[in-house]
């Protein structure tokens, strides 16, 4: 386990955030969304306590957002019995609104079940109601960029990239709607999941340095975790993450599949 704490001097409030696997589950780098959250926090004089924890090792106690990155089968078949093992104290942390990301691979193993292209069946941890399967091998992958809606976030841009069809369960709500690209199955418009303060979606990018409207969600969320619900964050003006937002946005909508 590894900790990482930079706390602004400024800082009188700290959130504890859990990278799950950052050696392991870390394609497209996805770990730019920790660095991003950590800058993010610097701007808004939030202390950002990084706790990486990976195979083999136990959560701590506590933990006021949980990030997860994407991988391919190979890696998450090295992670998904480990990640079995915390199951209930992820899903606990759920029910408690501690805010999550998962992407991707950690998406798919945050839900019922992955099956491999391989037809190997992964157990998730079940806190989405989701299940994804993989068609055979030389199928076509879901490749591209995305634009996208989020209610209460706005305007979403990233990149996706996975073999593995998700369809949502009853339970589940869709965290976006797809314009341009993919998302969940190609099919249905629908975009990820999202459970209480939980998110899970298919967009790498890095996602939150060209989304801060989400980044400043999760970190709200993960304050209210800590500290009750009437915190409240100053927004301060990022022009390099808009200008990197806006250009995402315009080649997604010249380039992106257009979702039927
Ligand atoms: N292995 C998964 C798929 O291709 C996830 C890929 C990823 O995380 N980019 O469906």
């Amino acid at each position: 386990m590894i900790e990482d704490a930079a706390v602004p001097e400024s800082a009188t409030r700290t959130i504890r955030v859990v990278v799950l696997y950052p050696d392991v589950m870390n394609v497209y780098a996805d770990r730019g969304n920790v660095i991003a959250l950590q800058a993010r926090c610097r701007a808004l004089a939030v202390g950002c306590e990084v706790i990486e924890v990976t195979l083999g090792e136990s959560l701590p106690v506590e933990a006021d957002l949980v990030l997860i990155g994407g991988g391919q089968d190979r890696e998450q078949r090295r992670v998904a019995a480990d990640l079995e093992a915390k199951g209930a104290t992820l899903r606990a942390w759920a029910e408690q609104d501690a805010p999550m990301l998962a992407v991707c691979g950690g998406f798919q193993l945050f839900g019922r079940l992955y099956r491999t292209s391989a037809g190997e069946e992964l157990p998730g941890v079940g806190l989405f109601d989701v299940t994804t399967v993989a068609p055979a091998p030389g199928a076509p992958r879901c490749v591209g960029d995305v634009l996208a809606f989020a209610e209460g976030v706005g305007e979403l841009v990233g990149f996706e990239n996975h073999g593995g069809r998700t369809y949502l369960g009853p339970r589940a709500q869709p965290f976006a709607r797809v314009e341009h690209g993919f998302g969940n199955n190609g099919i249905d418009g629908t975009e990820g999941a999202v459970y209480r303060q939980a998110i899970g979606t298919y967009l790498h990018g890095s996602l939150l340095p060209k989304n801060l409207p989400l980044t400043d969600r999760l970190i709200l969320a993960a304050l209210r975790h800590r500290y009750g619900s009437d915190v409240h964050i100053e927004p301060v003006d990022e022009p390099y993450a808009a200008r990197a937002h806006a250009s995402a946005a315009q080649v997604a909508r010249q380039r992106g599949r257009v979702t039927p």
